[in-house]
């Protein structure tokens, strides 16, 4: 069982990620290319920490033959809490912990999310991201790539000119987007907070100094002001009704629901949130509640061709490392296509984060960004629970694939 053996970990200590100049060809079965097309017999060729080529039939040696396995860019989630974790107590919450502490869960949760399989994760956020994110970055701690948000913006940050200066300030302190909170939590009820004018601020400006703008936002005024602003992305929309869903559309504005794992981790780990701020009694009745909603307002989501759908799992303490359950969910429960399930989390959230042309699909000239999976998603979604290599940047995290 690929379970029994044990990764093969290359840390890039002495030379920076992806800067290994021989070539590697990497052979599988099939491949995914993240845009919506099957590869048979795949060859990919990686230099430089970039992909070279992408072929099928080529034949000849490979450096990683992984013949069986399915071969896919490394996938992307567009919305995880990478500093969430449960303390020394076994409670959500850092209480009673020193910075290094945290940062250490952290860290780990970096690495579980990498070994399963997600080679870019956008942290929404906290400003612990800003030292991850560089450490990350400089090859010394394996990872993701990480993006953030580092401090949010909600209805309490002040006026329209008070909003925008903040914006300008998390964007010297190192922010990849702004974050807006304008709406209350679902375990809240999830009306609308921050005014129309706020929202219009927080976008407009994250716009002008060019910054992408993700909005927390259930109840439909929340989603339709966000919309109307002008703002990259709708986050949770767990309220929007077709009317939301159609403006959404017309509008260009990248959707992000969350159906399958945050409120069902909330759950499974009740015990580990209860009592701590909105997590009471109440707000888990919303959370049960809330489920079979947000099935059925993404199966509605389907309905609306060209609306443009992201996979984000709003992935907080316990669910770090998990997040391909949103996608198995979306498949097996709501009914979501595989292929695709499989181009929401690759090629469209890579264009949600500005980096298409970096991340997201097999093609020349993209990053070595790259993981294999036991089995055809295609044929069993659960096959993305299964990754037995990982790749970034040209740099081998995780083969467990020899033992087959
Ligand atoms: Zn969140």
């Amino acid at each position: 069982m690929i379970a029994a053996f044990a990764a093969v970990v290359l840390i890039a200590a002495a030379a920076p990620a992806g800067a290994q100049t021989e070539a590697i060809t990497i052979r599988a079965g099939a491949a995914l290319d993240g845009r919506g097309r099957s590869i048979p017999d795949a060859a990919v060729v990686v230099q430089g920490g970039k992909i070279v080529s992408v072929e099928s039939g080529r034949g000849g040696a490979a450096t990683y033959d992984l013949r069986g396995l399915t071969l896919l860019p490394g996938l992307i989630d567009t919305h995880v809490h990478i500093d969430t974790h449960f303390g020394k107590d076994g409670r959500a919450t850092s209480e009673g912990e020193s910075p290094e502490q945290s940062m250490l869960y952290s860290v780990e949760n970096a690495w579980v999310t990498l070994m399963a399989g997600f080679t870019t994760v956008q942290s929404i956020g906290s400003p612990s991201d800003v030292y991850l994110r560089a450490a990350i970055a400089r090859g010394v701690v394996p990872g993701p790539r990480l993006l953030t948000s580092i401090r949010p913006v909600n209805e309490n940050t002040g006026t329209p000119a008070d909003i925008r200066a903040f914006v300008r300030k998390v964007k010297a302190d190192g922010a990849d987007l702004v974050k807006l909170f304008a709406s209350k939590s679902s375990r809240e009820g999830g009306t609308q907070t921050m005014t129309d004018e706020q929202i219009q601020a927080a976008c407009g400006e994250a716009k002008a100094v060019g910054l992408r703008s993700w909005v927390h936002a259930h109840s439909p005024s929340s989603i339709r002001a966000a919309t109307l602003a002008g703002c990259t992305t709708v986050t949770h929309g767990s309220q929007a009704t077709g009317v939301e869903l159609a403006l959404m559309q017309q509008h260009g504005t990248y959707f992000e629901p969350n159906i399958g794992l945050v409120s069902q981790n909330y759950l499974e780990n009740k015990a580990r949130y209860l009592g701590i701020g909105n997590f009471n009694e109440e707000g888990f009745a919303f959370t049960e509640k809330g489920i079979p909603m947000k099935r059925e307002m993404f199966k509605r989501a389907l309905t609306v061709s060209g609306l443009k759908l992201l996979m984000g799992t709003d992935a907080g303490a316990g669910a770090h490392g998990r997040s391909a359950e949103e996608i198995v969910y979306r498949v097996q429960v709501a009914g979501q296509p595989a292929r695709d399930a499989v181009v929401d989390a690759t090629s469209h959230n890579a264009m949600s984060l500005g980096l298409a042309d970096r991340i997201g699909a097999l093609a020349p000239g993209l990053d070595a960004d790259l993981i294999a999976v036991d089995g055809n998603p295609l044929d069993d979604i659960t096959a993305l629970r299964r990754v037995v290599f990982v790749m970034r940047r040209g740099i081998v995290y995780k083969n467990v694939a020899r033992s087959r």
